[in-house]
């Protein structure tokens, strides 16, 4: 509510009624965590060289009681609206994912874990310190072994603040990804001054690459700009054997996407990497590879 220019009241109630149910759903999402009901899902990411799974991204839910399984697409935009929150949700997929890759360490599965970062949380002036005592909280892990996702739209926005902190937690042996590469225009000078080791071509050149000539030939100039910044290269939203074919051919190794296998619970995960050893198909395409 603002006071109008002759001290009038202005009260708008369809934006007061917005107000009210953005503070409500805030609300519900603190309790949200609180409860226990976010849930990490993750996303296998494999080499298409030897079909070899290598690693995971985590990708949040929330398990709603009443609602069921709610995407992050519905409830981080409001959670971004609240910074003490967005730090708490933060800390919580950190410590949750290292936790999780220590209980598959334990039983033998080595991986590598990707774990996405806000704008808010990369910027924020004591990042570093906190990853490091969370590290320090699982030193059974390998740290290389954690790799964040920073989005290149949000690096661009501060690109002084992404390089510091890039640097510091790459001194602290963590490893960075530039997610949603492609879709922020950064220019040459900012990703070579920017330690990130992989790129993480957008999903959406992926998914038309096959049938959008403009799409595939973003997708090609990013892979030669990893090989020229001897950076690594991973594409998302890999939804066919026909894609990965597509990527192959281009140079790019690593791939993740529905094609592949959704995002799924943690207790899932062993029994999928069975089936994926079996699975023929995306073998044949190893079996061709470099
Ligand atoms: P992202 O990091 O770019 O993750 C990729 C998204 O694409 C995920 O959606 C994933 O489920 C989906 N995806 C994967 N393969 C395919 C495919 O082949 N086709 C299609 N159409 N989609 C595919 P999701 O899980 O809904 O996450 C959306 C975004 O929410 C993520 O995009 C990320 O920016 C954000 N996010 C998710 N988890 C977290 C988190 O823990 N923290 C933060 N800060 N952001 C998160
Ligand atoms: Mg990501
Ligand atoms: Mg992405
Ligand atoms: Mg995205």
């Amino acid at each position: 509510k603002e006071a109008g220019r002759n001290g009038y009241h202005l009260f708008d109630p369809d934006n007061d009624r917005k107000a009210q149910g953005h503070r409500r759903t805030l609300e519900r999402l603190r309790q949200a965590l609180e409860q226990g009901e976010f849930v990490l899902h993750y996303q296998p990411k494999v080499d298409l060289a030897d079909s070899r799974v290598f690693g995971v991204e985590a990708l949040i839910r929330w398990q709603d009681p009443q609602r069921g399984l709610v995407a992050p697409g519905e409830f981080l935009p409001y959670i971004e609206s609240d910074p003490a929150l967005e730090r708490a949700l933060g800390e919580w997929v950190l410590e949750q994912a290292l936790t999780q890759l220590e209980r598959w360490q334990d039983d033998g599965l080595t991986l590598e874990m990707s774990v996405n970062l806000s704008a808010h949380q990369l910027m924020h002036a004591d990042f570093t310190a906190r990853l490091d005592a969370l590290l320090a909280r699982h030193p059974q892990v390998p740290r290389a072994r954690l790799e964040l996702e920073i989005l290149e739209t949000a690096a661009i926005a501060d690109m002084a603040q992404a390089i510091a902190v890039v640097r510091q937690c790459t001194l602290l042996g963590v490893r960075f990804a530039l997610d949603d590469f492609g879709t922020g225009y950064s220019s040459l000078t900012y990703l070579r001054k920017l330690p990130v080791d992989t790129l993480k071509i957008d999903q959406s050149f992926v998914r038309d690459m096959l049938v959008d000539a403009d799409d595939r030939t973003i997708v090609d100039g990013v892979i030669r700009l990893a090989a020229a910044f001897n950076r690594q290269v991973i594409a998302e939203g890999v939804e066919t054997l026909e894609h990965a074919f597509a990527l192959h051919s281009l140079g790019c190794r690593l791939v993740q996407g529905y094609g592949i296998a959704r995002p799924m619970p943690a207790e899932q995960l062993p029994a999928w990497l069975q089936h994926w050893q079996r699975q023929s198909a995306w073998r044949a395409l190893a079996g061709q590879a470099c």
